[in-house]
């Protein structure tokens, strides 16, 4: 079993878009509980690596597995995020005019176990997570406040406490820090740090700091491949990647 002790696996995987390769022969895995970061330069192919991770952009070949045992390529869209697989794009999307609490709740709705009848009656399991997951993301005692009124960085650790809800085994997130205050950033690292090890994470970054105080490993993508790979010193001290940084 090739594929034993890794929670998400690309073998080969290829897309092109109008005769464009945007992803070239892509291989890559993550162990169950990492934190990865990516990092690549603009038009790398990182956000469309995502969209085949998540079921949105179906690639031309190549084999995309969750464990050892799921093909992702067999599944549509809602059906990866309901097996485990949360995404958070760069910018916030709560619910401005619900409390912090609300938005939390309504998270559980897009879970198809909670059946209609129980939905918005938090049962003690649910009531408990919510209450961990408050705390988790910086916002306990804050529960009755209207998302509206919270700072860049308390919404956008709202809306990765929406994902934490289903408890995902994968999150993939795109620049999660990007606007952020250096205070929000670092706390943003305290909660990455505490998500490692429950959850597998697949994090789109620019900000270098905020990478070495959360990363193991680095994967640096180039023109739809992985050009290097290792810890943040290695990539940044490896020739090619230079080349590819300075040469834009
Ligand atoms: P990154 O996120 O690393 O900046 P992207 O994955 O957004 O890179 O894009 C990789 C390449 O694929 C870019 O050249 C982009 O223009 C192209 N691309 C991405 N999605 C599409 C699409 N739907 N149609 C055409 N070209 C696309």
């Amino acid at each position: 079993d090739t594929t034993h002790g890794r929670i998400l696996y690309l073998e080969d995987v290829s897309v092109s878009f109008d005769g464009f390769r945007a992803i070239n022969k892509l291989s890559l895995d993550i162990a169950p509980g990492e934190l990865r970061c990516i990092i690549g330069p603009n038009g790398a192919g990182k956000t469309t690596m995502m969209d085949i991770i998540t079921g949105k952009t179906r690639p031309d070949e190549g084999t995309v597995f969750f464990g050892s045992t799921i093909d992702l390529l067999r599944y549509t869209e809602p059906e990866i995020a309901q097996m485990g697989i949360g995404r958070k794009f760069q910018k916030p999307t709560v619910f401005e005019q619900l409390t912090v609490f609300e938005n939390l709740e309504l998270a559980l709705k897009t879970d198809k176990r909670v059946t209609p009848s129980v939905l918005f009656r938090l049962d003690s399991a649910q009531a408990d997570r919510l209450a961990e997951v408050l705390g988790t993301i910086h916002l306990a005692g804050s529960e009755n406040r209207l998302a509206g009124t919270l700072s860049h960085g308390q919404k956008q650790w709202l809306e990765i406490g929406m994902l934490l809800m289903q408890d995902p085994k994968l999150l993939l997130l795109d620049e999660p820090v990007a606007g952020m205050t250096d205070e929000e950033t670092a706390r943003t690292a305290e909660l990455f740090l505490s998500l490692k090890g429950r959850h597998s994470l697949m994090v789109v970054e620019h900000d270098m700091s905020f990478i070495r105080t959360i990363s193991d490993i680095v994967t640096v993508l180039c023109e739809g491949a992985v050009l290097a790979q290792g810890s943040l010193a290695q990539v940044q001290a490896d020739e090619r990647v230079i080349e590819v940084y300075l040469g834009r």
